[in-house]
């Protein structure tokens, strides 16, 4: 018997039209305060705590200044949680998790060749 063969083109419109409106025209670093509150420390000064979780599920808890300028935020958002603007770079991650692979493979073969030679 002869199969039917039922030519299944897949026409998929995967034409999306990437259109963002921009609501926050005023508040260019809003986008910041999801990981940042407000409180006052024991000197009643106005400053802000890092609410970034961890790896290991804690909170960073880190106390920056609150000034006007939002660089010293932006720049531990990045420099420690690897966080920018549009989220989290997971590129980022997975190229920390080859390297470490590298690494680790360098050593065992360093190793390996450490024992050919002391044999
Ligand atoms: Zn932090």
């Amino acid at each position: 018997m002869a199969s039917p063969s039922p030519d299944i083109s897949s026409q998929e419109d995967s034409t999306q039209p990437i259109k963002k409106k921009s609501k926050t025209s005023r508040k260019k670093t809003s986008w910041i305060w999801e990981y940042f509150v407000e409180k006052s420390n024991d000197n009643n000064e106005l400053v802000i705590e890092c609410q970034v979780k961890k790896e290991n599920g804690i909170k960073c808890n880190v106390i920056l200044k609150h000034d006007r300028s939002m660089d010293n935020r932006i720049d531990h958002l990045w420099s420690i949680h690897k966080i920018t603007k549009d989220g989290k770079q997971p590129v980022f991650i997975y190229l920390n998790i080859f390297y470490i692979l590298i690494f680790k493979l360098i050593n065992i073969i360093y190793f390996i060749l450490l024992c050919e030679l002391n044999s």
